[in-house]
Formats: C-alpha cells, sequence, structure tokens
C-alpha cells in the first residue's frame, strides 16, 4: 500500500489529460508547423489547447507561450523581461549598469537562481526581500525597495514547501503604482487557488502541478510586452519560444487546467478538512511537532511540519518504509542535506529546518490514507523514542 502526500511535487495525470493526448501519441502525428493536413491537424490542437487555457484564465490566446513547464517559464520570463528592459535591450555589456531586480528568498530554485544569473553573470542589482517567520513577504519593503531603475518584481503567488500564500493583489497594486513590472510564480497556485492574472505582467505555470502531463508548461505574458527570447531557432509561439512543440503535451495541458478548475471550490474544502484533521492527529501523537508556514494564509492541501529532534531524511526514510511519500522540501533538492532555503529564510532555527517534512494532499486523498498516514507516524514516533530509550540505558 502507498500512500502519497506528495502532490506539490508533482500529480498523477488525469483521465481528461490523457484522453485528450492519445490521439496526438499515436495517430495524430503531424507538426504543427507542417501546411500539409497532418501538420494543421496538430496545429489546431496547439491552437484549441491556447484558447481554451486563454479562457480558463480570462486572458487573450496570445498572452500564452508554450514552454517545456515553469523552470522554463520562469526563466523565460526574468531573463527574457529583465533583458528586453535593461539598457540598450542587451545583459551587461551594453550598459554597466542593466537595472534592478526584487523578489524574494524563499522563492523556488527556478527563480532564485535565474534571478541570481542576472546578478551575478550579467550587472542587474538585486534585493532579495525578506519573509516573516510565519513566510509572508514584508510589502513595506517590497515598496521601500522599488527604485527610478527597478525593472521587474518576482514574487511566488504560493510557496511550495509550506503552501504560504502571498498577499498578490496587494503585491500588484505597489508595483502598478510605481509602473514595475511584476513576474509570479504561479506553479503551486493554479488549481488550488481563485487565480487573477490580470495582476500580473508575467505568470509561470507548469501542467504536471495541476493533474496534467511533465515536461509542459506556460508562461503568461501580457500583450505588448516585448520579451527577448531565451533560446533561438525557429519562430514557434510567435517568435517568443522556438522549437516543435510538445502536441500531446500541450492538449493534456488544456484537458487538465480546465478538469481541475471544474470543482476545484469543493476540492479545497475537501482537502483542507483532510489537511487539518491530519495536523490535529500529528499534534497529539507529537507534541512537539511545529506547524510552519502561516496557517491563515497557506494552500488547504499543504502541511509543514519540523518533527524536532528527528532529521528530515531519516524521517523520509522512516516514512518511506512505512508506504508514505512525502518530501522534505522542494522534490529538486532529493539526496541533499541541505536545510531548506525557504524555512531558512523565514527564521526559523536550524533544528526546525533540519528536522521539517511536507506533506501535500491532492485529488486522490482520502480520508483512510489520512488515518494510515498518522498510525504510521505513530508507529515511528515510538520507535524513534525506544531507539533513544535504549541508547540512553
Ligand atoms: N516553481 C514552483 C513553485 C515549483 O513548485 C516548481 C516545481 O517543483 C517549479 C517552479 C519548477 O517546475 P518544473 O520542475 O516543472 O519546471
Amino acid at each position: 500500500m502507498m500512500i502519497y502526500l506528495d502532490y506539490n511535487a508533482t500529480t498523477p495525470l488525469c483521465d481528461a489529460a490523457r484522453e485528450a493526448m492519445l490521439p496526438y501519441l499515436k495517430e495524430k502525428f503531424g507538426n504543427p508547423s507542417s501546411v500539409h493536413a497532418a501538420g494543421r491537424e496538430a496545429r489546431a490542437a496547439i491552437d484549441n489547447a491556447r484558447d481554451k487555457i486563454a479562457a480558463l484564465l480570462h486572458t487573450k490566446p496570445g498572452e500564452i507561450i508554450f514552454t517545456s513547464g515553469a523552470t522554463e517559464s520562469c526563466n523565460l520570463g526574468l531573463l527574457g523581461l529583465a533583458r528586453s528592459r535593461s539598457a540598450g535591450g542587451l545583459p551587461a555589456v551594453a550598459s554597466a549598469k542593466p537595472g534592478h531586480i526584487i523578489s524574494n528568498k524563499a522563492e523556488h530554485h527556478a527563480v532564485l537562481h535565474a534571478v541570481e544569473h542576472l546578478e551575478n553573470r550579467e550587472g542587474f542589482e538585486v534585493t532579495w526581500l525578506n519573509v516573516s517567520k510565519d513566510g509572508m513577504v514584508d510589502l513595506d519593503q517590497l515598496a521601500d525597495s522599488i527604485r527610478p531603475d527597478t525593472k521587474l518584481v518576482s514574487i511566488m503567488t504560493a510557496n511550495n514547501e509550506t503552501g504560504v500564500i502571498q498577499p498578490m493583489r496587494e503585491i500588484s497594486r505597489i508595483c502598478r503604482e510605481r509602473g514595475v513590472l511584476l513576474h509570479s510564480d504561479i506553479v503551486q497556485a493554479f488549481g488550488k487557488l481563485d487565480i487573477d492574472v490580470s495582476l500580473v505582467d508575467a505568470g509561470s505555470f507548469a501542467a504536471h502541478k495541476f493533474y496534467g502531463p511533465k515536461g509542459t508548461g506556460f508562461l503568461f505574458l501580457r500583450s505588448g510586452l516585448p520579451i527577448q527570447p531565451i533560446m533561438f531557432g525557429g519562430a514557434h509561439e510567435n517568435q517568443r519560444r522556438p522549437g516543435t512543440e510538445n502536441v500531446a503535451g500541450v492538449a493534456g495541458m488544456a484537458a487538465a487546467a480546465e478538469w481541475v478548475l471544474s470543482d476545484a471550490d469543493e476540492e479545497r474544502q475537501r482537502q483542507m478538512q483532510l489537511r487539518d484533521d491530519f495536523w490535529t492527529r500529528i499534534a497529539k501523537i507529537l507534541p512537539d511537532a511545529q506547524q510552519n508556514g502561516d496557517p491563515a494564509h497557506r494552500l488547504a492541501n499543504t502541511l509543514n511540519v519540523s518533527f524536532i529532534g528527528v532529521d528530515s531524511e531519516t524521517m523520509l526514510m522512516a516514512l518511506d518504509l512505512e508506504g508514505v511519500c512525502a518530501s522534505s522540501g522542494s522534490a529538486c533538492m532529493v539526496g541533499s542535506v541541505r536545510a531548506s532555503h525557504v524555512l531558512l529564510a523565514m527564521g526559523l532555527p536550524m533544528e526546525s529546518a533540519r528536522s521539517a517534512i511536507r506533506f501535500s494532499l491532492g485529488r486522490r486523498t482520502t480520508a483512510e490514507e489520512i488515518a494510515n498516514a498518522a498510525d504510521a507516524l505513530e508507529q515511528i514516533a515510538k520507535r524513534t523514542k525506544d531507539a533513544r530509550e535504549y541508547a540512553v540505558a
């Protein structure tokens, strides 16, 4: 028996997505750039998917750029916008001072490392905003950090590790008042929160976080914004992202987007109840356990807990042996024993950061699974306690 509580890492493909993809993995194999009938069939799939996603987000089809996922979307949004707005439209070579960017210390590496690249290799100055102990961005610091040469602000809508939701409406207002572009990593929020992309100028999405296929995503880019491509080749995606489109992936992503939004409110309530029930059980079994992240501004499916005294890797392995899949931070960090940069940015003591486990629930999570996962934790806690007593004796 496997209990999958790692939906923030990835989600299973929904039936709607699989069905939408199958024709393009079988008989409808044309290249969307070909002018013949097979190509036109594939082009229609891309066009339909773009129309569907744009309608779901209340945007225009031309504002959706298909990519290979959120990492690419964040890179395109950040590098593409920063470079096109830097002096002369070129990276650092054009000018000693290409400009200023604001982001926050608790971003996913897809943003963090792209902004660090602009800072370390392309001469941009970066202000890294602090987050509070609850994981919230400091809005006063944001407003105070904006300068005449600020080109771009990037703040994630919801954090992948803690589920903490940022006040995007306020952030957007501050940026708009000062005429600064805003990108948001919306990856974890789509399908879990009501998203208003009109608040941002650019937003990054990944299909596999909302029951679509892996390796497919999109960047929302508000019309009229010039962006420099970050890869070079064909004229695909209106000259903004070259390369033959992932036709099946894009078709699956659109179907998944429609499916996940169809009953998002009910699912949010259901998962929140299960998540809160899980926490109640954990707190009873392990009174020392600490919840991380603002409980009032948090994704309904996410629970980040520090089990003080047991390091994350040991706990993850013990959970895995009991059949429970969880995570110790962002999935990209698996295998690494470094404490989460997100929790450290929140000012958590090292022992709390090093003992944190992220549980994330999803569509297939049941009350029975939550009860069984809590039982597994009880067994682990008992074994750990016995081992400690044995060691002391
Ligand atoms: N941003 C956030 C918040 C994420 O959770 C992830 C994936 O974990 C990404 C970006 C990167 O997504 P992908 O690995 O699909 O490119």
